[in-house]
């Protein structure tokens, strides 16, 4: 089931880009709208209600905003973000995977440090979009390295053409996303 609301704030603020970029920056990528954010968080915690979620995970940056909304729908679930930069202050074992950015066409490694990541944990997955699945399969990885395991795949936006979708669900993994949009040309966007 679409989120309308967020379908409807797409088509009045979202802006098409070629053929497969979706700008959503005056209320979700750059600028934040906080209270639909936390709209966004109610309604992917509703989706994952019936998982033992543990932890959420997500990537930096723009997936960070998405995860705290979702924390705070599901009972302030601790919040862990896979960082892009090594910095020195992460002295500690890390769990570490390559990620190709599909906006930014380069290869980063992610890196969670081992400490919160732990075999226990069932970690939900969140993001701001899913294009191809690189991120969010990255993330799979992190999570699998630590020996955990995934209860689901929660995005804001999927973009059902770049078929990260489908490749996670083949992957066996439960993928919910509040809007699916089935193509960008010319700047049109089509919902599913
Ligand atoms: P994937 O790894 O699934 O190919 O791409 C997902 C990541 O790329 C997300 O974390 C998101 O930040 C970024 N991304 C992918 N497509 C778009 C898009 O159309 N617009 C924006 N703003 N970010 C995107």
């Amino acid at each position: 089931m679409p989120m309308e609301a967020l379908k409807e704030r797409i088509m009045r603020d979202g802006q098409g880009i070629g053929r497969g970029v979706l700008k959503v920056d005056s209320f979700l990528n750059h600028q934040i709208d906080v209270a639909f954010m936390d709209e966004i968080g109610r309604e992917l915690a509703m989706r994952f209600q019936d998982r033992p979620v543990t932890k959420i995970l997500t990537v930096e940056s723009s997936g960070i905003p998405v995860a705290c909304a979702v924390s705070r729908a599901m009972g302030y679930l601790p919040v862990v973000f896979a960082k892009k930069a090594a910095p020195n202050t992460m002295v500690e074992g890390v769990y570490s995977t390559d990620v190709k950015s599909f906006t930014k066409e380069t290869v980063s490694t992610i890196r969670v440090s081992r400490k919160f990541l732990q075999p226990e944990d069932r970690i939900l997955i969140v993001d701001d979009f899913l294009a191809y699945g690189a991120s969010a399969l990255g993330l799979t990885k992190l999570v699998r390295s630590a020996g955990a395991s995934v209860e689901g795949i929660g995005v804001v936006i999927e973009k059902q053409f770049q078929e990260g979708s489908a490749r996670l669900r083949q992957a066996g993994f439960l993928v919910e996303s509040l809007a699916v949009i089935r193509s960008i040309t010319d700047g049109n966007i089509e919902f599913e």
